[in-house]
């Protein structure tokens, strides 16, 4: 479906309105630069600091708005907008593109089954009554294992179905399993990988909308690549310089200086791109790293 929509000088991005996306979404966008004023009703946010303004609506309506040219833009998890696509049948062209994965709201849609029950493949989902929110992606699922099965959609509470007897195993997101573990289910195959993503129309538009984008996609790269850097401090000595260089997570060249006192002793700064974890940490110190602090980076115009 195609609507047309009159030149706008604002661009809409929908976003969920309370849920697990909302305020990583949120969080984003502010640190973007963006500044909102909430409508009593809550639903609607305009733009203060620039002119995009903000729909808070539930997350399955996001790809839907965007078809319908009410939003230029959506956040929401991978599972969504790929189970909206698939919805179109196959062939079809998906009316909104992936622009950005956000690298929050991390979970997997897995399959699981009654904790006593065994696993030991695909084909022993043949003929069960499987319960999901997700029927597009289970479907396809099944069907590149060549397995038929019976898709019991459910709009919610998924986990209990098994022991309401409504289906005999689910496939529902999944991130710490708590939740399957709480209803005595065990997770046997992952079939997708999901994180919240940046969805938007494919096309340009011929007013300033396709500018605002331009400029919002610049911003939030900018936020994803901070998100993930460090400056690293650490003192080594001249003789052990080259382990530690080669240990340092991937970043920009580091800059190595002399120190006033112990002699011999060098004082390293990087800037590193990568998310550094104790492992790097111990590393960095086997190879003779000391004094090693790291610290966020807040903004960054190389
Ligand atoms: P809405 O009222 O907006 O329809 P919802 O109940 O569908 O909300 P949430 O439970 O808030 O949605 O989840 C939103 C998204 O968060 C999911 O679509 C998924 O991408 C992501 N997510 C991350 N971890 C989990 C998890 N453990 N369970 C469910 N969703 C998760
Ligand atoms: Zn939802």
């Amino acid at each position: 479906m195609k609507t047309m929509t009159k030149p706008r000088d604002r661009l809409r991005i929908a976003v969920q309105k309370s849920g697990r996306l909302s305020e990583s979404s949120q969080d984003l966008l502010g640190r973007c630069g963006l500044k909102f004023r909430q409508s009593r009703d809550k639903l609607f946010c305009f733009g203060e600091s620039m002119p995009i303004d903000l729909l808070l609506v539930r997350d399955d309506d996001i790809p839907g708005l965007i078809a319908q040219g009410v939003c230029e833009l959506g956040i929401v998890g991978r599972n969504v907008s790929a189970e909206q696509v698939l919805e179109g049948g196959p062939g079809s062209v998906a009316p909104f593109a992936e622009l950005r994965e956000l690298g929050f709201g991390r979970c997997r849609l897995s399959i699981a089954v009654p904790q006593e029950e065994a696993y030991e493949g695909p084909q022993n989902l043949a003929g069960r009554r499987i319960a999901t929110s997700y029927p597009n992606l289970l479907r396809d699922y099944l069907s590149q294992n060549g397995v038929e099965a019976d898709i019991v959609v459910l709009n919610g509470s998924v986990e209990i179905a098994p022991r309401l007897g409504t289906a005999d195993l689910i496939c529902d997101l999944v991130s710490s399993g708590a939740t399957l573990i709480a209803n005595q289910l065990r997770e046997v195959v992952s079939i997708m990988d999901s994180q919240a993503v940046l969805i938007g129309a494919p096309q340009d538009y011929a007013d300033e909308r396709t500018e605002l984008r331009e400029l919002l996609l610049r911003r939030i790269d900018g936020v994803i690549r901070v998100r993930e850097t460090k400056l690293v401090l650490l003192q080594v000595s001249r003789a052990q310089l080259g382990a530690v260089l080669a240990a340092l997570p991937k970043g920009d060249p580091p800059s190595v200086s002399r120190l006033e006192a112990p002699a011999d002793t060098l004082s390293v700064q990087a800037i590193c791109h990568e998310a550094i974890n104790w492992q790097h940490m111990e590393d960095l110190k086997r190879a003779g790293a000391t004094q090693l602090v790291v610290l966020p980076v807040e903004k960054m115009l190389a």
